[in-house]
């Protein structure tokens, strides 16, 4: 479908938000993905973009978080584009979205760089079941200013009791003494050692994905446990 460009913000030096009106609703679980096509020197390419919007369901207007990549073929393009300019979508889609039975457990989502966008939604929908559980978000990033949203984590993290956030840096600042520092893995290995019944869904860098995969199954999670959106890059 051809959607029209409502909106761009930047939220990060590398990050900006495009706001997609579309030209009719869809519905969408949390955590699915869009597929973007650009015609680029004439060929039709496809990129796929996580829903960022806040909350799952339908909706005429898709939030997308997209990360500049200067050596991309898309996103360059993409970066130039204005508001009121088109764009072509699929309707949304995707296997990463919440199981049922993660709503009954403690969940921690694990995320690098726009790999926060799929948990927006997932995260609203964990906060909206009456369930007494855990939700955890352990977001790694570089530097401080590519945190996405973190003034929406940290408000959520003060008005709603279940739910923590853990902001990670690989290469801190000194002023930075009130995020965590290093990579994601040292600090969700002890929620999950903690409670073995916890589901852990994963998103973003490669690296980062198949480091968390091996460590879940070194510390002994099944498989119907743990769930990854791959980023390539
Ligand atoms: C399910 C899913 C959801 C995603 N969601 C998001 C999201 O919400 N936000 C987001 O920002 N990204 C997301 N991505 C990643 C996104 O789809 C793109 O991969 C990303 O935007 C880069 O696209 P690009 O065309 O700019 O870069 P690409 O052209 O794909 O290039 C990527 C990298 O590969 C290198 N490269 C390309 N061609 C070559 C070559 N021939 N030889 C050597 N190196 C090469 C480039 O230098 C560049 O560093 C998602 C991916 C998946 C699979």
């Amino acid at each position: 479908m051809i959607a029209t460009i409502a909106a761009i913000r930047s939220l990060s030096p590398r990050v900006k938000e495009f706001v997609l009106q579309l030209p009719e609703t869809v519905r969408f679980a949390a955590g699915q993905f869009v597929v973007m096509t650009m015609e680029v020197d004439g060929e039709p390419i496809q990129r796929s973009y996580s829903i960022a919007n806040e909350s799952a369901g339908e909706t005429n207007l898709l939030v997308l978080w997209i990360a500049l990549n200067e050596a991309g073929r898309v996103t360059p393009r993409l970066f130039q584009l204005c508001e009121g300019m088109q764009l072509e979508v699929s309707e949304p889609f995707g296997g990463f979205v919440l199981r049922d039975a993660s709503l009954q457990e403690d969940v921690v989502f694990v995320c690098t760089g726009t790999g926060v966008a799929p948990f927006r939604s997932m995260i609203d929908q964990c906060l909206q079941q009456a369930n007494p559980t855990n939700v955890v978000l352990v977001m790694g990033n570089r530097h401080r200013e590519d945190v996405l949203g973190h003034a929406e984590w940290l408000q959520l993290a003060a008005d709603e009791p279940r739910f923590r956030y853990f902001p990670v840096l690989s290469r801190p600042k000194e002023a930075d003494d009130d995020m965590l520092t290093g990579y994601v893995h040292a600090h969700y290995s002890d929620w999950v050692t903690k409670n073995p019944q916890i589901h852990v869904y994963v998103c973003g860098w490669d690296a980062m994905c198949k480091e968390a995969r091996q460590r879940l199954k070194d510390i002994g999670l099944t498989r119907r446990q743990y769930f990854f959106e791959q980023y390539d890059g």
